[in-house]
């Protein structure tokens, strides 16, 4: 006897359940020098560029022209437990910073 499937009856009317694929934030911590100076916006700390803070490192989504993934950089100040993140950009090759923080202008 040939295996019956069990017919999975189609009824008429009825559209397709869409399944949007979730996907898990992958979550890290990271310890990660800090690109560029900035102040805190809590406690106008400075953190220098080239200091090494852990941080917590997810993924937020994907650059449709590089098809590289942005992360989110997310640090605690050392001083006011103030958080502050950064994001990278692909297209510059380069990191921005999203919120919490201020940025310290270079001197020439
Ligand atoms: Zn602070």
């Amino acid at each position: 006897m040939a295996t019956t499937m069990s017919s999975t009856s189609i009824t008429h009317g009825e559209k397709p359940v869409k399944t949007t694929v979730v996907k898990s934030k992958k979550k890290f911590i990271v310890k990660m020098v800090i690109p560029f100076s900035l102040r805190c916006g809590g406690c106008e700390r400075r953190t220098d560029k080239g200091d090494r803070i852990c941080g917590l490192k997810e993924e937020i989504g994907k650059d449709s022209t590089f098809d590289v993934e942005i992360y989110r950089f997310t640090f605690t100040c050392l001083c006011c437990r103030n958080t502050f993140s950064i994001i990278s950009d692909p297209g510059r090759y380069d990191y921005v910073l999203e919120s919490g923080a201020t940025l310290v202008p270079k001197k020439f």
